[in-house]
């Protein structure tokens, strides 16, 4: 899946709409300490549904909106848009049909994230999964933050196995399992309690 531009609008230490154009090949950001390079690929990481305050550097995920200067004042929401060429038709059945598509998340003070997927009201699941499944999710090692070849160098094995799995695509599988296995739970609780109203009534 080729990401194709990136847009904020708020985020973070960008709060004009600003637009990460990303052709063919190779592409690089450079600037001086602090203008914001490292934002660019947490904004990437955000749209992609990512949830830990700490892995966007901040103490709250409302962090991520501009939060004013002398000059401007704060922002009430931040936005961030990835459009995604779709030609090799990586996305699942219900996203496949364009040859690109957007995906959006606009976070708003006190109210939280909202994503669209296709001009669609989405759950961040949703947004999860489709990355998840196409091996480019918030967490895949493609991503590399700093900081972050140290600590793989001394990550547990547990960890370095994510990792791997987060490469492989099969992270989507393991959260797949992971809630059939809560609706099973679920599902053999309430046969107890249907066998004991039986008992009840016999
Ligand atoms: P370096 O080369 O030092 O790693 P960088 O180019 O990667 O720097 P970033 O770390 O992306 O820079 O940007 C840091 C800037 O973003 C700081 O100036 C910080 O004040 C600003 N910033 C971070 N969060 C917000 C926010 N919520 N509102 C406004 N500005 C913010």
């Amino acid at each position: 899946m080729r990401f194709d531009r990136l847009r904020l609008n708020g985020f973070k230490s960008f709060v004009d709409p600003t637009d990460l154009v990303i052709r063919e090949g190779l592409t690089g950001v450079v600037g001086p300490n602090g203008c914001g390079k490292s934002n660019l690929l947490e904004a990437l990481r955000w749209v992609m549904g990512e949830n830990r305050p700490t892995a966007m550097r901040g103490e709250g995920m409302e962090d991520v909106i501009f939060a004013g200067t002398a000059r401007r004042s704060a922002r009430a929401h931040a936005e961030v848009v990835l459009t995604v060429d779709n030609r090799d038709r990586l996305a699942p059945a219900g996203f496949n049909g364009d040859d690109q598509f957007d995906i959006v998340r606009r976070i708003t003070r006190d109210a939280g994230s909202a994503y669209k997927i296709g001009g669609k009201d989405v759950r961040a699941r949703d947004v999860q999964m489709l990355f998840a499944d196409a091996s480019t999710g918030a967490h895949s090692p493609a991503l590399v933050r700093q900081g972050q070849i140290s600590e793989l160098i001394s990550a547990k094995p547990r960890s370095r196995r994510r990792i791997l799995e987060e490469a492989a695509g099969i992270s989507g599988l393991y959260q797949r399992r992971h809630e059939a296995e809560l609706k099973l739970n679920a599902a053999e609780s309430n046969l107890t309690r249907v066998e004991d109203t039986l008992d009840q009534l016999s």
